[in-house]
């Protein structure tokens, strides 16, 4: 339902936790948030972002990267374990996922063959343990790993996915749900809507469908899914809260 993401020189959690509230007029019914600090911490909650924030509590939350989500469940109930972000098997990658993946349960099986395991019914885990799947046998990059997989699903998702290993990187792609990259002095915000960005940036990037945004050390690239470069187009927002 609503994703925020943030990769820079703040503390990324405030930053989502805020932007995940700016987002409950969408409706929802779980949230959670990933933090990649050398570790990659994943806390959510049913319930409210309030819920959530209480869970984290005085944990450490400090990290520069880092990504919300808050779910309106379409497959398996609402429940923590449901709720987004969802780990791959190996818990070094991570990923938030709005939409619907419609061939998750052909993926699964052919997944679960290949040893992977899954923890929720969801089908947005299905989409990150391709991901890894590709990433281990390919021996490729992760956004190489997450451009491939977009070739094997089949659906509508606008997805952030972060990595113990990368980190400094952050991952997004998109296809029928819009995504919304904040460009900030030396940092980045990723929203499923302009709301949460505007309060630090007026200056914004519509992802298109089938792209893919790669921002590492400070820099964003934007390619296709068939790895293609393009070229970002800036937009001014005139809106102000
Ligand atoms: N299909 C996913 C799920 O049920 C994502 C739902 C959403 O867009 O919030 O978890």
């Amino acid at each position: 339902c609503g994703i925020v993401a943030y990769i820079g020189h703040r503390e990324a959690c405030p930053i989502i936790l805020k932007g995940l509230k700016r987002l409950e007029y969408r409706g929802y019914d779980s949230a959670g948030i990933a933090l990649l600090n050398g570790d990659l911490n994943v806390y959510k909650k049913k319930g409210k972002v309030s819920d959530l924030e209480k869970f984290i509590g005085d944990s450490n939350t400090h990290a520069h990267v880092g990504m919300g989500h808050t779910r309106w469940a379409t497959h398996g109930e609402p429940n923590d374990s449901n709720a987004h972000p969802h780990y791959s098997t190996s818990k070094r990658i991570a990923i938030i996922h709005n939409g619907i993946i419609e061939n998750y349960a052909a993926l699964k099986t052919v997944l679960q063959g290949r040893g992977h395991q899954f923890f929720s019914d969801t089908d947005s885990e299905v989409f990150i343990n391709l991901i890894e799947d590709i990433h281990q046998n390919n021996n490729c990059t992760l956004e190489e790993a997450v451009r491939l997989a977009l070739h094997e699903v089949v659906g509508a998702y606008a997805i952030v996915v972060l990595s113990a290993e990368d980190p400094d990187k952050l991952i997004a792609a998109r296809k029928g749900s819009p995504l919304v990259i904040g460009v900030g002095k030396d940092e980045y915000f990723l929203a499923s809507d302009a709301t949460p960005i505007v309060e630090y940036t007026n200056e914004v990037i519509y992802l298109n469908d089938y792209e893919i945004a790669v921002i590492k050390d400070g820099k964003l690239d934007i390619h296709t899914k068939e790895a293609v470069q393009t070229t970002p187009y800036i937009q001014k927002l005139e809106l102000k809260l």
